[in-house]
């Protein structure tokens, strides 16, 4: 299993493993260095890959079901993320829409 520095945790349906959507240490450094090479417009505006880093996998992906979206595969049984692996805090945040929605 990874050790993510930045990332979230879910739990397989088939077998209830935890595990990890994000980047260790080292892949974060390349992923923001990537990130910075490529946006250069935005690091001038004073953005840094760190951020983009942080927003992407800290925040933005989890309520995104982003290892759903993206299909990862459990590290120990090989089964696909289900729908059904959804984090609590996806859930609760997708609540919040909802409730939202129905009150405005
Ligand atoms: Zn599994």
């Amino acid at each position: 299993m990874k050790n993510i520095e930045y990332g979230y945790w879910w739990n397989c349906a088939a077998c209830g493993a935890e595990n990890a959507y994000g980047l260790t240490t080292e892949e974060a450094e390349e992923y923001i260095a990537d990130w910075e090479a490529d946006n250069s417009d935005a690091v001038a505006d004073g953005e840094t890959g760190e951020g983009a880093c942080d927003w992407w996998y800290n925040v933005t992906a989890e309520e995104n079901d982003a290892h759903i979206e993206e299909k990862h595969k459990c590290w120990k049984c090989d089964a696909v993320a289900a729908a059904s692996t959804r984090t609590d805090k996806a859930k609760f945040l997708d609540s919040i829409v909802d409730n939202l929605e129905k009150t405005s």
